[in-house]
């Protein structure tokens, strides 16, 4: 009867046979695993040294580190010598760049996170240190007149209105970086943030002006210049924040809205016979 052979790659097998043909296996992946080590560390390297914002921000993408142990872990067939495994630091989050490819791509979506980690760094320390907001020197704080109803800018350019064909469903109108917006009316802010969409920097404050409830809307304005929050509430010609190019704008601008009854009006004649 032929000797039968059964291969095993356990290292504990009593056959030193089998023992034997393990460690040559686990010799054999050494050499890709020290590989992949390297190109991870090396990545890892060029993120800390380009990204140094992204340490400190990125506790998602840290939060589950897999070494190549982990890995090796899930694989049977896979024995990693400690000592090689754990020389290099092997990765960064989940993914193993082991082609030129797969490396830039890997670079690519760490820029991009870190850049959107910086925007939300950005953003959360604008809310919360005022002095990162734009000098309010000089400015202001509430818009001239005593009506219920205000210019939200008060020395502007007018723009286009609403109704061009192209979607557009407030008047923009043009001022300076930096020119102050004033509520059009009293009332509660719905929407309040650094980035909503097309708008940019921008808010929305729901008003109730004789049972009539009106929304209007702020868009484009400066990062960091919001002085409101959803849920607050703020007078009529209150300063809300500052005019400026956020979201999708092309020149300094506030794009400012109107809603009546949740219809889109156009705000220059409103304001023309509502304004005081
Ligand atoms: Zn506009």
């Amino acid at each position: 009867m032929p000797e039968t052979t059964i291969e095993t790659t356990s290292p504990t097998s009593a056959d030193p046979t089998a023992r034997q043909k393990a460690a040559t296996r686990s010799a054999a992946f050494v050499r890709p695993v020290r590989t992949v080590a390297i190109l991870g560390a090396v990545g890892a390297l060029v993120a800390a040294i380009a990204l140094p914002a992204f340490v400190s921000t990125s506790g998602a993408a840290d939060a589950a580190p897999v070494t190549t142990e982990q890995l090796a872990a899930g694989n049977s067939q896979s024995i990693v010598v400690a000592s090689e495994a754990t020389q290099a630091p092997s990765t960064r989050g989940q993914f193993v760049a082991t082609t030129p490819d797969e490396i830039e791509k890997r670079k690519a979506e760490e820029a991009a996170a870190a850049r959107a980690a910086a925007a939300a760094a950005s953003a959360a320390s604008a809310a919360t240190a005022s002095s990162s907001r734009p000098s309010l020197a000089g400015m202001a704080l509430v818009a001239p007149g005593s009506g219920a109803v205000r210019y939200p800018v008060t020395s502007f350019t007018p723009g286009e209105g609403p109704g061009s064909g192209r979607g557009h469903e407030g008047w923009d109108m043009i001022a300076p970086e930096g020119t102050p917006i004033y509520a059009a009316a009293a009332g509660t802010v719905t929407a309040s943030a650094e980035s909503i969409g097309g708008y940019g920097v921008s808010m929305m404050i729901m008003s109730n002006l004789n049972g009539t409830m009106v929304e209007s809307r702020y868009g484009h304005m400066v990062y960091g210049s919001r002085m409101v929050e959803a849920g607050d509430q703020v007078s009529a010609g209150q300063l809300i924040g500052l005019v400026g190019n956020t979201g999708n704008s092309y020149g300094s601008h506030l794009h400012f809205e109107v809603r009546i009854g949740g219809s889109v009006i156009d705000p220059e004649p409103w304001l023309a016979a509502n304004a005081g």
